[in-house]
C-alpha cells in the first residue's frame, strides 16, 4: 500500500500512480475499437464474443493494486457519494486558474512514477493532442485531447484514487456485467436497495445520459469546469471518456437517447488517441507550448473557475 504524497487525507492508495489504471485499460483493450456505430446492430454477436474473451483475460493479467483499486471504487461509488461530490466540487469555488496553470498544477502530482520512463501528466495530454492533430482532426478535437484529464487535479485536493479515475458507470440503476469486475458491486450499499437495482432504476427508459448520475471522477468534474467554452461534442468526449462499458462494450443502451447515439461515436474516435498514443515518442513540451497556448486562448478566457 502506498500513501499518496499529495493526499494525506485520502488514506491508503492501491495504485502506485494513476498510470497503472490506464496501463490496465490497454491490457484489457489491446486493440482500437472496431465497434459499429450505435444505430448499426449487425455486428452485435461478434462484439459479444470479444467481450467474453476480454472478460477472461483481464482477470489473469491484473495487478493486485489495480484490482484493489476497483474493489474500493465499486464498493464506495454510491449515489449518495456521487451527489456529495457534486455538491463539494461543482460549485467551482476552489480557485481560479488558466488551463495552462491547471496543466502545470496537475504535473505537481507526486506519485511513484518513474521519471525516466513514465510520462508526466502534461506529456500524456500533449501526446494525446498531437496524435489527434497528426490525423488532421478539427481544432476543438485537438484541444479536447490536450485537456481531457485535467479533472485529475481532484487528487491534489485530497480525493482518493477511486474517486478520481477508474471506469465510470451509472449509479441508481442495475450494474451491467460489462463493467469491469462486476463481482465487486455486491459490496456497494446501493446493491441492497431494490429501487436502484432494476434495469432503469431511478431513471426512465431512453432518458439520455445527461439525466443519469455517473460514478464520480475526473470526467464529470472537468466537463463542468469547461462547459461554457467548448462545443457539445467536446464536452461529451470529456464527460464520458471513462465510460468503457458503454463506448467499448455497448452496455446501458436502454438509457441512451438520440443525442447520445449521435455523440457516442466521438468518444469512440477519441479513445484510441487516449489509450494508444503512449508508446509514441515523448512530446517536446517547450517546442509545442506556443501552438497549444494559442489553441487554449482560442476557446478559453484568461482564467477559469475550478
Ligand atoms: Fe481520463
Ligand atoms: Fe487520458
Amino acid at each position: 500500500m502506498h500513501v499518496w504524497e499529495n493526499s494525506p487525507d485520502a488514506g491508503p492508495q492501491p495504485l502506485q500512480n494513476l498510470e497503472q489504471w490506464e496501463q490496465f485499460l490497454v491490457q484489457r483493450y489491446p486493440e482500437p475499437p472496431q465497434v459499429p456505430e450505435l444505430h448499426d446492430s449487425s455486428h452485435e454477436p461478434e462484439r459479444q464474443q470479444k467481450s467474453a474473451v476480454q472478460f477472461r483475460d483481464y482477470r489473469a493479467q491484473v495487478r493486485p493494486g489495480v484490482k484493489e483499486f476497483y474493489r474500493l471504487n465499486h464498493a464506495n461509488q454510491t449515489i449518495e457519494f456521487v451527489l456529495s461530490r457534486k455538491r463539494r466540487f461543482l460549485g467551482l469555488n476552489r480557485t481560479r486558474m488558466t488551463v495552462w496553470e491547471a496543466m502545470e498544477f496537475l504535473n505537481t502530482l507526486v506519485d511513484d512514477s518513474d521519471p525516466d520512463t513514465d510520462l508526466t501528466q502534461i506529456e500524456h495530454l500533449m501526446q494525446t493532442a498531437e496524435a489527434i492533430r497528426r490525423d488532421g482532426h478539427p481544432r476543438w478535437f485537438v484541444l479536447t485531447g490536450l485537456i481531457h484529464d485535467l479533472g485529475k487535479i481532484l487528487c491534489l485536493w485530497g480525493e482518493p484514487q477511486w474517486a478520481v479515475v477508474g471506469d465510470t458507470f451509472p449509479v441508481g440503476c442495475a450494474y451491467s456485467d460489462k463493467v469491469v469486475f462486476p463481482e465487486f458491486f455486491p459490496n456497494n450499499p446501493d446493491f441492497q436497495i431494490p429501487a436502484y437495482q432494476t434495469s432503469c432504476g431511478i431513471y426512465e427508459d431512453g432518458c439520455g445520459l445527461d439525466k443519469v448520475h455517473m460514478s464520480w471522477g475526473h470526467d464529470e468534474y472537468l466537463c463542468h469546469v469547461v462547459k461554457d467554452y467548448l462545443p457539445p461534442e467536446s464536452l461529451y468526449v470529456i464527460r464520458y471518456h471513462s465510460f468503457y462499458a458503454a463506448h467499448r462494450d455497448g452496455a446501458y443502451r436502454h438509457l441512451l437517447n438520440d443525442l447520445d447515439r449521435q455523440m457516442m461515436p466521438w468518444v469512440r474516435k477519441f479513445n484510441p488517441y487516449d489509450l494508444y498514443s503512449k508508446g509514441e515518442s515523448r512530446p517536446d513540451v517547450p517546442r509545442l507550448s506556443g501552438f497549444y497556448q494559442d489553441l487554449i486562448n482560442e476557446y478559453f478566457p484568461q482564467s477559469l473557475k475550478w
